[in-house]
């Protein structure tokens, strides 16, 4: 186990080592400078969920709200901005539909399985990890992009630098999250349970807790909206696989899903999108992940 993470702390603090280095993680709601995603007609089998949505002419997709970078919008804005939903327009694109007509879900962690159960949203992408236990509930299919849990603290406090030195420590982190269960059984923090990170962000500028704690991706778009104030610390100490959710009752859209990750990882526009809200930070997309085969 502690090779396994030691190799992908590697690779992902390479990968995200750039992302501090400057301000504007992608958190404006202007959405005007992400790609343009051409809208397919292509013919699917009749009866399959793909058809089903195609003929809709409208999809469902559940992403964060409060995660610059990778999933954000205010109350004004028309559309989320982040890697998250340029995602989500790849795959309506596939499916015949225009940017217009995806109907945004807020989706906070612990909400992701239960909207794609019971039909609220007909997919999920949001910092969403594949996991064993998650596929015996929904589909996830994927993964589109690879990060691990770090830490975030205030940029005054020298006491944590690394998961060894969370013991003892408030450590705040979202309910149903990946992260909250790392810290908690792992590393004998104490835990503080939220429903969104932003409230972590607001509990850790309050010194109601003493850090937080999720994928590096998102800490690091905290930290650039107030590097006065947060940093991120210590190597990443997980390995999160972003995977797209899709309801139990459709297991086409598996590889439906990998088919269209597959071509935009090829024709670029998966590099466009990480370019266009993650890499703006400074980050490369550097090689697209190897995607799990569908069972
Ligand atoms: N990627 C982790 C998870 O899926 C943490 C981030 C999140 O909660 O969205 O649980």
């Amino acid at each position: 186990m502690k090779t396994r993470r030691t190799r992908w702390a590697a690779l992902v603090a390479a990968g995200l080592l750039a992302l501090t280095a400057c301000g504007d993680a992608g958190s404006d709601d202007d959405t005007g400078d992400t790609p343009e995603v051409e809208v397919e007609d292509r013919e699917f089998e009749a009866g399959t969920r793909m058809a089903e949505l195609q003929e809709a002419g409208s999809v469902k997709i559940g992403v964060k709200f409060d995660q610059p970078g990778i999933g954000f919008k205010t109350a004004t804005a028309d559309a989320p901005s982040g890697f998250d939903p340029e995602i989500g327009k790849i795959l309506a694109a596939k499916l015949g539909i225009e940017a217009d007509d995806i109907e945004w879900v807020e989706t906070v962690s612990a909400n992701r399985e239960p909207f794609l159960q019971n039909g609220t949203v007909d997919f999920v992408i949001a910092s969403y990890s594949i996991t064993d236990d998650r596929r015996k509930v929904v589909g996830q299919a994927g993964p589109y992009y690879v990060t691990g849990q770090s830490l975030l603290v205030r940029a005054d406090d020298d006491s944590i630098n690394g998961p060894d030195d969370l013991d003892g420590k408030k450590v705040c982190s979202v309910t149903g999250s990946t992260s909250i269960k790392t810290v908690e059984e792992e590393y004998g923090a104490t835990p503080a349970g939220f429903d969104t990170y932003s409230e972590c962000v607001r509990q850790l500028e309050n010194d109601s807790v003493d850090a937080v704690t999720t994928d590096a991706a998102i800490l690091l778009g905290y930290a650039a909206e107030n590097p006065d104030e947060l940093k991120v610390v210590g190597e990443p100490f997980s390995e999160e696989r972003y995977g797209i959710g899709y309801g139990p009752d459709h297991p086409e859209l598996c590889e439906f899903i990998n088919e269209t990750l597959t071509e935009a990882f090829e024709d670029g526009s998966w590099k466009a999108a990480f370019d266009a809200t993650l890499g703006k930070g400074g980050g490369e997309a550097g090689d697209p992940p190897a995607l799990d085969p569908c069972e």
